[in-house]
């Protein structure tokens, strides 16, 4: 397949460069200049999507989605398919799949989970919304760069379920730190608290998989001083997405929304910016009660 790659950034470098071992003909653009062994090197977003067969988009957020799809749109050929796997808000996410059906193409917003070493390895998670002409045009890619694609629905469908995921993964992670330090508190061993909790009604993946406690549980950024991983900015951008989506859709997300302004606390006003969204563990442990 002849396919155009925009934003080579952490996670979209790694995935262009699974398609290309895969034999696929990759021609690629980034706005800061990223050039990739194997990947053709574009001047412009437009460049790299002429004659495509399929453009995918890996970019920050939805005002940049939306001014790259803007240019590329026009300079796609007719029933090709643009397959955005950015994050960004269930609005953008529509406007730019219904721009492209109205200039002949069809779209996919196709986030992902997994972080860089998903990507890394080709085992992404795929959630996918769009047509199913679509899905069925783009699955053989995804099952190159990931190890499982759902089709969620119509446009938009993709991006409501990464926020949705994500808003309990920040409540789960944050009801888990808080446990810890009181457990800390009480002084219940946080092996013993783990060995717990992992196997009780309390268990879910912040736990049993990324433990915000070093030296507890599977490796995860807690046993390297909370250095990312998953980002607390990158979970401030997906809670304040999903709040804005349920501002949207008039619905009470009142644990989300309490997670949103924990986050953004911790990114902002103390010293979370450029730590693991798991840090607040630590950050729980030097607090009094309020
Ligand atoms: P990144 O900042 O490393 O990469 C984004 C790239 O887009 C950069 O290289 C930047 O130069 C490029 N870019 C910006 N504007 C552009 C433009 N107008 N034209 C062309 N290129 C442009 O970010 P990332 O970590 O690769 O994340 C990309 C997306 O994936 C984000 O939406 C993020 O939320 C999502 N995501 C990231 C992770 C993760 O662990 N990093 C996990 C899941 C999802």
């Amino acid at each position: 397949m002849k396919i155009g790659f925009i934003g080579l950034g952490n996670m979209g470098a790694p995935m262009a460069l699974n398609l290309v071992k895969a034999g696929h003909d990759v021609t690629g653009y980034d706005a800061a200049g990223v050039t990739i062994e194997g990947v053709a090197n574009a001047a412009s977003g437009a460049e790299a999507a002429t004659g495509a067969d399929v453009v995918i988009t890996m970019l920050p957020n939805g005002a940049i989605l939306q001014s790259v799809a803007a240019e590329i749109i026009p300079a796609m050929p007719k029933g090709s398919v643009l397959l955005d796997c950015s994050t960004v808000d269930v609005d953008s996410a529509r406007a730019v799949s219904d721009q492209a059906r109205e200039n002949g193409l069809d779209a996919l917003d196709a986030p992902v989970s997994g972080g860089i070493g998903g990507a890394a390895a080709g085992t992404l998670t795929f959630m996918v919304g769009g047509s199913e002409a679509a899905f069925a045009t783009a699955k053989p890619l995804f099952d190159i760069m990931g190890q499982k694609a759902v089709h969620c629905g119509p446009s938009g469908n993709g991006q409501a379920a990464k926020i949705c995921n994500n808003m309990i993964l920040g409540v789960t992670m944050i009801a888990t730190c808080e446990a810890f330090a009181l457990a800390d508190k009480l002084g219940l061993d946080r092996q013993a608290m783990f060995d717990v909790v992992s196997t009780s009604s309390g268990a879910s993946w912040s736990i049993n998989a990324y433990c915000p406690a070093p030296g507890i549980g599977p490796q995860s950024p807690s046993d390297n001083d909370y250095k990312p991983g998953f980002a607390a900015n990158l979970m401030l951008k997906d809670l304040r997405l999903s709040q804005q989506a349920a501002a949207s859709a008039d619905a009470d997300t009142p644990m989300g929304q309490l997670a949103e302004t924990l986050y953004q606390t911790f990114v902002e006003t103390e010293d979370g910016s450029g730590k693991d969204f798991s840090a607040m563990l630590p950050r729980f442990s030097a607090r009094s009660r309020t």
